[in-house]
C-alpha cells in the first residue's frame, strides 16, 4: 500500500456543483490519490444554510458557515459558491495563506481574473478554472496546453446551453421565443431570472475568458460587443433554414486587422448570427455546448459536450484538483497567466463580415435596382437576393419581402447601407439584418 502524502481539500459552496464535487471527492477517495499522488482529505465544505437539502446529500459535520476559518488549514480551495463577492475575497486570502486554487467561477473570472492570476504569480499558486467555459468540456486545457505551440486564429463558441437550447426548439419545433423559453424555464434550463443568459452576458464573460487565454492578452469584460437573443424572432429562424442556415448564439473571439485603420488586434464579441447547416455548429443541439476552433497549424478542432450540469461540471472540477493535487506535491511554480502578446481589443466596428438583411419593399419596377444601388454606393456587395413575390405588380401598396445576403463587408458600411435603406422611398422596412459567421 503506497502511502501519500495527505492534501487537505476545502470546498467553499455546496450547491449544485460542489455536492457533486465533495460527493465524489468522498466516494472515489482513493483512485484519485492514485492519479494525484496525494491523498487527498477534503475538510470541509462552506454553505450559508446548514439545513438546507443537498444533492447528492453530504455528511453534515462536513458543513461549515465559515469558509474564512475553512481556509485557513487548507492546501487546494475549490470556490464553488458563485458570484464576485464574498468568493474574490475568500480566494485571494486563500492564495496569502498559501493554498492553491480552483475555480468554476466565470463571473469573478471575466471582472477580476488579472488581479487573482497576479496575486497567485506573486506567491506561486496555481489557479486552475477548467470548469469555469463549457462546463465538462475540456477546453482551457486545451487551449493553455495542448495549443501552446500554435496560433489560433479564430474561436466560434455557442458557449451558453440556455440560448442554444431555445433557439434549437424554435428551429426544430417551430416555437416562438417566449414559448421556447417557458419551456427551458420549465425543465432547469433557464434561471427564474433568465436575464444573464438570454441578453448574452454569460457568453461575455465565458469569450472573455477564452480570448484572453486564445490571444495571449487581457480581454476585459468591458471590451466584449454583446447583443442577446430577445429580438430573434421566428421569421429570421425560418428565413435562415429556407437559405441553408440555422440562427445560433456565436461567442466569437479571432485575431484580426480593423480593415480600415490597419491597426492588429483581437475581437471578442457576442450575437446571435446565421451559421450554415454544413458548419459543424449547426448539429449542437439542445442544451448542448461546443467550442470550434480554428489554428494555423492544427486546422479546425471542435470540442463538443455538456456545458453545465452540477455532476458534468464536477468532472472538470476534479480534473483540475488531481492536476493541482500533482503540481502541489512535485512543488514549483503554478501555470502563470500568459498576456504577452498584450494586442489591443478593437471595438465591432473593426470587424468584416457577412450579412443577411431582409427587407419589406414596394412591389413594383425598379425596385430591385435601387435597392441595389444603395448596396453598391456604400461599399456593400449583394451576394444572392431572394424575393417573396414578383416585383412589378399592378398594386401600388403591394409590398414584397427581399432577402439579401452580402459579400464580406465592415460593420461601418453595413451600417450606412442599413441606414440608407431605412430612409429610402421604396422601402417600407427593414425586418432584420443578422450577420453571417462560419463560412
Ligand atoms: P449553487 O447551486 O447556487 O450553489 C452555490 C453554493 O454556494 C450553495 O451551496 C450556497 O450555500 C453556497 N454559498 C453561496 N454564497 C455563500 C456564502 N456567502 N457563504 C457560504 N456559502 C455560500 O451554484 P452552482 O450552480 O453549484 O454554481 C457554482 C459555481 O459554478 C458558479 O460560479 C457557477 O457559475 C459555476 N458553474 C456552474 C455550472 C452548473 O451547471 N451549475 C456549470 C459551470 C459553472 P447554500 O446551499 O447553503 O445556499
Amino acid at each position: 500500500m503506497i502511502e501519500y502524502r495527505n492534501l487537505r481539500i476545502a470546498i467553499l459552496g455546496g450547491g449544485s456543483v460542489g455536492a457533486q464535487v465533495a460527493s465524489l471527492l468522498l466516494e472515489h477517495g482513493d483512485e484519485l490519490a492514485s492519479r494525484a499522488g496525494a491523498g487527498l482529505e477534503l475538510i470541509g465544505v462552506a454553505v450559508r444554510d446548514l439545513d438546507a437539502k443537498r444533492t447528492p446529500p453530504l455528511p453534515r459535520e462536513l458543513l461549515t458557515t465559515d469558509p474564512a476559518s475553512l481556509i485557513l488549514g487548507a492546501d487546494i480551495v475549490i470556490e464553488l459558491m458563485g458570484g464576485i463577492e464574498p468568493a474574490r475575497t475568500l480566494l485571494l486570502d486563500a492564495i496569502n495563506s498559501g493554498a492553491d486554487i480552483i475555480t468554476a467561477n466565470k463571473a469573478l473570472l471575466a471582472t477580476h481574473g488579472p488581479e487573482l492570476f497576479d496575486a497567485a504569480e506573486q506567491v506561486g499558486a496555481q489557479l486552475y478554472y477548467e470548469a469555469a467555459v463549457g462546463g465538462a468540456i475540456p477546453i482551457i486545457r486545451p487551449l493553455r496546453d495542448s495549443l501552446a505551440g500554435d496560433r489560433v486564429k479564430r474561436i466560434l463558441g455557442i458557449v451558453n446551453g440556455t440560448t442554444n437550447y431555445i433557439l434549437d426548439l424554435m428551429e426544430r419545433e417551430g416555437a416562438s421565443l417566449e414559448d421556447a423559453l417557458a419551456k427551458a424555464t420549465e425543465l432547469g434550463y433557464a434561471e427564474a431570472d433568465p436575464t444573464a443568459d438570454i441578453e448574452g452576458y454569460d457568453a461575455a464573460q465565458k469569450v472573455s475568458i477564452l480570448a484572453s487565454l486564445a490571444f495571449h492578452t487581457n480581454v476585459p469584460l468591458e471590451a466584449v460587443h454583446r447583443e442577446g437573443i430577445t429580438a430573434v424572432t421566428m421569421e429570421q429562424v425560418e428565413s435562415a433554414r429556407k437559405a441553408g442556415f440555422v440562427v445560433k448564439l456565436l461567442a466569437i473571439c479571432e485575431r484580426l486587422t480593423d480593415a480600415e485603420t490597419g491597426e492588429d488586434g483581437v475581437s471578442a464579441r457576442v450575437y446571435p448570427a446565421l451559421i450554415p447547416v454544413t458548419h459543424p455548429l449547426a448539429a449542437v443541439h439542445g442544451a448542448n455546448n461546443a467550442v470550434f476552433i480554428e489554428a494555423e497549424a492544427a486546422g479546425d478542432l471542435m470540442f463538443y459536450g455538456a456545458g453545465a450540469g452540477g455532476l458534468q461540471t464536477a468532472s472538470a472540477v476534479l480534473g483540475d484538483l488531481v492536476s493541482a493535487a500533482r503540481r502541489h506535491v512535485i512543488g514549483g511554480p503554478g501555470v502563470a497567466e500568459s498576456n504577452h502578446a498584450n494586442l489591443p481589443v478593437l471595438p465591432i466596428s473593426s470587424i468584416t463580415t457577412r450579412y443577411q438583411i431582409t427587407l419589406k419593399v414596394a412591389d413594383r419596377p425598379g425596385v430591385l435596382a435601387a435597392i441595389a444601388s444603395l448596396f453598391s454606393e456604400h461599399g456593400v456587395s449583394v451576394e444572392a437576393l431572394t424575393q417573396s413575390a414578383g416585383l412589378g405588380a399592378i398594386d401600388p401598396d403591394a409590398t414584397a419581402t427581399l432577402v439579401i445576403g452580402t459579400h464580406e463587408a465592415t460593420e461601418h458600411a453595413l451600417a450606412a447601407t442599413v441606414a440608407a435603406l431605412k430612409s429610402s422611398e421604396v422601402v417600407r422596412a427593414v425586418v432584420s439584418v443578422l450577420r453571417v459567421e462560419g463560412l
